[in-house]
Order: C-alpha cells, then structure tokens, then sequence
C-alpha cells in the first residue's frame, strides 16, 4: 500500500499534502509533551504500561546488545530496554520531536540513568546509522505517526544486523465485534474531553482517535513488514487488538 501517492497523504481523516503532515504531527507532539506521561495513564488506566513491559518482554533482548528505539518519545520503553542491556549494552532513543526527547531525558535522567543511554533527533525515515548496527530495533506508538511507514520499515531492516529483530508496538483493530462501539465512544467521546480537561488540548487527541483508524490493520502491516525485507514476519494481538505487536527478523 502506498500511503503517499498522489503528492498526498492523511492526518488523521484529513487528507493532506505529504510535505505538510511531518509538520502537523511535529505540533501535535510539541503540544503534549508536557502532559504526554499523564494523559497515557488516565486514557489507557495505566494499562499502557502492560502492553509497553510486555512488548520488552518478549524482545529476546540480552545484557551488551545495542537496540535503537524508535519514536522513543519521553523514554518508557528506552527505560526497559536498559533494564535488559544493562550499562555494557547501548539504548539510543530516537525521536523528531526535540520537545518529546527532552521530557524524555529529563525523566531517565531524574532516575538516574545515562550510562549506555544516547538520544538522537531522527526521523524514522532516514536514520542517521551504517547498515548493520543494532541487534533490535524497536517503535512503539510512532509508526502510525511516521508519513511513509512503507519506508520507515526499509530504515529498521536496513540497520539491523543479520539475526537482529525489528518490534513494533501499535494500537491496532479491535477484533472482537461488540468491543467495537465502546471502543469508539471511548475514543470519539472520552479522549478529546479528557484532552481538554488535563492537556488543554482536544485536538490532538482527537487526531490521536483517527490516526489509529487510519493505520493499516494487523495483516496489512504484517504483509508491509515482509514487503519491507523481514523475515519470519508475525503479530500478536493484546486485549482484543487494541493493540498488536508485530515482529520481523533480518537474516
Ligand atoms: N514510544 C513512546 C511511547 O510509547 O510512549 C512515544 C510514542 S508517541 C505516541 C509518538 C512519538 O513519535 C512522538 O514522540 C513523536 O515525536 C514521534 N515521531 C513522530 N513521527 C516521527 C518520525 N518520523 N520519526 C521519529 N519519531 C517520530
């Protein structure tokens, strides 16, 4: 599927011109990054940070590997990667958004942790490393924020080194039919009010509730990852599909 034919793509339900979306999405993060740690946890009920230690979990991470996480935003699934590789490893978080890196590394900072951790402003689409350079490379919550996913995911594999794992964590389709409606209220109704009331800022949450059905469902993405050079391409869904975990290998 090619997202950005045409010179156009979508933010959200708008259609937009290619160029323009790396800037909207940019004013979206600078917008809640402040209140981004807070907002997760009332929205999700803290269940955000189940779904971020069990896609850790099951990184097949070890002590001395060097992983890139991507999109790593204020650094919750940098922080476990850590946890994993330890200070002989190496975790570089990498983001666009300098706002975003900048909660992100005052907060592993507060907690004390700098040795093997690196931040780098990147964009998912063009990576600034050789071929070859990470054991794992993880985006949890970017690639639906990425403008050409197709590309981004040709990024991942390319750093990898051979046996190296790519994981991606992203809301995804709730499967279950009658979840379906309370899903929607929750994210149409609760969300942007819920923006408004904490964030000051409905609109981004808003974007947040169509940006996830915008994203390609769990096939679709499977099949952009084998397109994109993985091998041994695989998803799991957790609770029910909100989100999924897909994985690839480079061999
Ligand atoms: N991974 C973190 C987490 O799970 O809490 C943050 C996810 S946040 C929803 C999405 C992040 O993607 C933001 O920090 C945003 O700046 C970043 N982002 C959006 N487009 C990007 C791109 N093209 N390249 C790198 N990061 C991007």
């Amino acid at each position: 599927m090619d997202e950005t034919k045409d010179g156009t793509t979508h933010f959200g339900y708008r259609e937009v011109p290619v160029d323009e979306k790396k800037k909207l999405v940019g004013q979206v993060f600078s917008s809640v990054a402040r209140n981004y740690d807070l907002m997760n946890d009332l929205m999700s009920l803290g269940v955000h940070r189940v779904w971020k230690r069990y896609f850790v979990g099951t990184s097949g991470v070890k002590r001395g590997d060097r992983v890139l996480d991507l999109a790593g935003g204020t650094g919750d699934i940098a922080a476990l990667l850590h946890e994993r590789v330890g200070e002989t490893g190496e975790v570089v978080l990498g983001d666009i958004n300098a706002q975003m890196l900048g909660v992100g590394r005052d907060r592993l900072t507060d907690r004390g942790l700098v040795r093997g951790l690196r931040y780098v402003q990147l964009n998912a689409e063009a990576l600034p490393f050789p071929d070859a350079s990470f054991d794992l490379v993880t985006i949890a919550f970017g690639l639906r924020n990425v403008t050409d996913k197709a590309r981004g995911l040709r990024e991942m594999r390319r750093v990898l080194k051979t046996g190296g794992r790519a994981l991606v964590l992203e809301f995804s389709q709730v499967k279950p039919e009658w979840f379906r409606p309370i899903y929607d209220f929750h994210s149409f109704q609760v969300l942007p009010r819920l923006g408004r009331l904490f964030a000051q800022d409905a609109d981004s949450y808003q974007y947040l509730a169509e940006s996830i059905r915008k994203h390609p469902p769990q096939e679709e993405l499977q099949a952009m990852m084998a397109e994109a050079g993985f091998a041994r391409c695989s998803h799991r869904n957790l609770s029910g599909g909100i989100v999924a975990i897909h994985s690839g290998y480079a061999v």
